[in-house]
């Protein structure tokens, strides 16, 4: 006999229990093991007030919005329908059946709000970065850097020429009014732009990648023996900041962690000489990186490395078995060798050169050779010897596990545009992305099933 679908659902009572119908080895419940909200919560406790109606707990909140991370659900009000339908998202928020969801408006006040007051979100990444730690998956023998653009959330049919006379628009926009106080407080922080966005100045046009758009970068620093982010910084996308913003986040993880890479690995992009002469002489870390070199030479011509270098005379020896001097001249008033871009000019003389036979292949089109150097030109070798062993080869293939973590970013956790406006907003949700993948790595690596034996998982 065929059955039937009984038509009545309307039993009086239920003896349900949520935890017996999340399987063992369901995501949420790995994550579950290795987040920690006793530090959040003292922390957040002065923003409070002690009096009035009890507010909805942040606990609460960080939950919602790390399951949208963990499932690439990128909409603040379809998460909500999502945990209010979802026995698996319900038991991670520790909501029961029949409790409320909180409404989407709530993130928004929050983020503005006690969060940002807080600094919550970088907490709980910290939180989860020391449980890395704790669990033995970083080692600080080497960390990796790198960059990757990310869509801001602003149209191009926003863009104007810049520059904007902001003063005179009359209403402004959250994002908008971060980018003036941001050129308030530091100028040389945001530099001039061509394309600028009405709605998120901060961001920056790229039309190198396709037709031109707006775009944040996301910069990652990351252990490569786990791939655990070791810190994320957001940026506007151009070089220096990117650049920068490796600094900052090796200074962080020197100060929470007490943590220092014995090398830094990077393309070529962080091998400009400034950065390996922090690299080098401030943080005494190896530099695994390409130096950015422009100087080389043309086919058929004497580049820079057919020049040797003597640093007890101060001065090159060219082919031609002269010396290339930088105070060849005695002024008056004395000046400076070192020019506005941190280099000397080293020239040979007009007399030795205008009988050399090498000339035609050295300096076919002016009447002496010059050799530029940067101050920082000890740093500059030790990177170019380092690029000459064995381990720079490991370091060349451990660079790519950092796009590893960017391609997962964009792909599984759907993240290739922000949601949110400003530098602030990139901020938050790259801080997100980033604590979700930690926490993904950490339930790869470490999970253990409950023990119902144990009596530690108790069913009801
Ligand atoms: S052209 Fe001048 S700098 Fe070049 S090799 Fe000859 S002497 Fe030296």
């Amino acid at each position: 006999m065929m059955g039937q679908l009984p038509a009545q659902q309307n039993t009086l009572f239920y003896e349900f229990c949520l935890e017996k119908h999340i399987p063992e080895d369901h995501l949420l419940r790995q994550v579950d093991q290795f987040l920690d909200f006793d530090q959040a919560r003292v922390h957040l406790d002065p923003f409070y007030s002690h009096t009035g109606r009890p507010s909805i707990d942040p606990e609460l909140m960080i939950r919602m919005l790390l399951i949208g991370y963990c499932y690439g659900i990128r909409s603040e009000r379809r998460l909500c329908e999502e945990i209010r339908y979802n026995l698996a998202y319900r038991w991670f928020c520790r909501l029961g059946l029949e409790d409320e969801v909180p409404d989407h408006s709530t993130f928004s006040k929050n983020r503005h709000g006690r969060f940002r007051e807080a600094d919550l979100l970088r907490l709980v990444f910290d939180t989860v970065v020391q449980r890395c730690n704790d669990e033995g998956l970083i080692t600080g023998e080497g960390f990796a850097t790198d960059a990757s653009y990310i869509k801001a959330d602003a149209s191009r049919q926003r863009m104007v020429d810049g520059p904007v006379d902001w003063q005179s628009s009359p209403t402004q926009s959250r994002a908008v009014r971060e980018y003036l106080d941001a050129l308030d407080s530091d100028p040389a922080a945001t530099r001039p732009q061509k394309k600028v966005s009405t709605t998120d100045p901060m961001a920056q046009w790229a039309g190198d990648k396709g037709p031109g758009q707006f775009y944040y970068s996301t910069n990652y620093l990351i252990d490569i023996e786990h791939n655990v982010i070791m810190d994320v910084e957001p940026t506007p996308a151009y070089r220096i900041a990117e650049v920068t913003s490796t600094q900052t986040m090796i200074d962080r993880v020197e100060e929470n962690l007490n943590l220092k890479p014995k090398r830094l690995i990077a393309d070529t992009a962080y091998g400009s000489a400034a950065m390996l002469d922090w690299v080098v002489e401030q943080k005494q870390i190896e530099p695994h990186i390409p130096v950015l070199d422009k100087s080389e030479s043309k086919p058929g011509l004497l580049g820079q490395s057919d020049f040797i270098w003597d640093s007890e005379s101060d001065c090159y020896h060219c082919p031609g078995g002269y010396q290339l001097q930088a105070r060849r001249r005695q002024f008056k008033k004395p000046r400076s060798p070192v020019t506005k871009a941190n280099t000397l000019i080293y020239r040979s003389s007009q007399h030795d050169c205008k009988t050399c036979e090498l000339k035609s292949r050295c300096c076919p089109n002016a009447t002496f050779r010059k050799i530029t150097r940067s101050i920082y030109e000890s740093s500059r070798d030790v990177a170019r010897d380092i690029c000459e062993t064995q381990e720079y080869l490991q370091s060349r293939k451990d660079r790519k596990k950092v796009e590893v973590l960017f391609a997962h970013l964009k792909r599984v956790m759907n993240f290739d545009r922000l949601r949110l406006r400003g530098i602030t907003g990139a901020h938050d949700e790259f801080l997100l992305a980033a604590t979700v993948q930690n926490l993904k790595k950490l339930a790869q690596q470490r999970f253990k099933p409950p023990d119902y034996r144990t009596g530690a998982f108790v069913l009801c």
